[in-house]
């Protein structure tokens, strides 16, 4: 289990993992995170000053993620990231929000105001009948959606290489995350106890063919193993 990291590549930032309460969805199919919720607010107190501890600030930009959302973290551990930020000279602040908190986000804003604040998250693909259907991921992108979703986050995240995924469907899916977000971050599928399961195939394919061609552009990152980041519970 690791909770702190620092990401030196592209977009160099510290990177935690906080416990938080349970997720507000709880119900994609591919999804083990959740198994680090937690409803005992002792616990995630203590667990995540440990880990907000180790900031040092270096860059300048901290990333925060907790198995869910940034609204799902006990007001304890918001008090002590607002603290670590003036301390430690934090300019950009990285959260996930499911899109179930879109229209809450200013929230989270006007909390951290004197950082800018960056939102990512998970569409996982942009294939509505894969999302919804086998991912069990409940929201549909249409145009009015995509575009309050490109205003409110700058990073997307997608999974990609799971069977019933073609490669027309992954690449398609990198072209338009490329398109209109500026940050995306592309998880190739470790198989994890859920119902979903990693295509080898795929796999193979994306990394002999595909990976090279995007692995060195700025604005996109791919992570080949889950522990890619660093932070990992399991
Ligand atoms: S919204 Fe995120 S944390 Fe919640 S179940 Fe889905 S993938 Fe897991």
């Amino acid at each position: 289990m690791e909770r702190y990291s620092v990401i030196k590549e592209k977009n160099p930032r510290e990177i935690v993992l906080l416990k938080g309460f349970n997720c507000m969805y709880g119900n994609c199919a591919f999804c083990n995170y959740i198994l680090d919720n937690t409803n005992n607010e002792k616990e995630m107190t203590k667990v995540n000053f440990e880990a907000l501890s180790k900031v040092t600030g270096k860059y300048g930009v901290l990333e925060v993620i907790n198995s869910g959302s940034v609204f799902e973290l006990n007001k304890l551990t918001m008090e002590k990231i607002k603290e670590i930020c003036k301390k430690k000279n934090i300019k950009i602040l990285y959260f996930e929000a499911y899109f179930g908190y879109l229209n809450r986000l200013n929230e989270i804003r006007e909390y951290f105001s004197e950082q800018e604040v960056r939102f990512a998250f998970g569409l996982e693909t942009f294939d509505n009948d894969y999302r919804t259907k086998i991912l069990k991921k409940n929201f549909i992108l249409n145009e009015r959606v995509l575009e309050k979703l490109k205003r409110e986050y700058q990073m997307c995240l997608l999974m990609i290489c799971t069977k019933g995924q073609t490669k027309e469907q992954i690449l398609n899916d990198i072209e338009q995350g490329i398109k209109h977000f500026k940050e995306l971050v592309v998880s190739v599928f470790v198989n994890n106890g859920t119902q979903i399961e990693r295509d080898e195939e795929l796999v193979s394919w994306f990394l002999k063919e595909i990976y090279p061609k995007y692995k060195d552009k700025k604005n996109i990152e791919i992570l080949i193993d889950n522990k890619d980041f660093g932070v990992y519970v399991q």
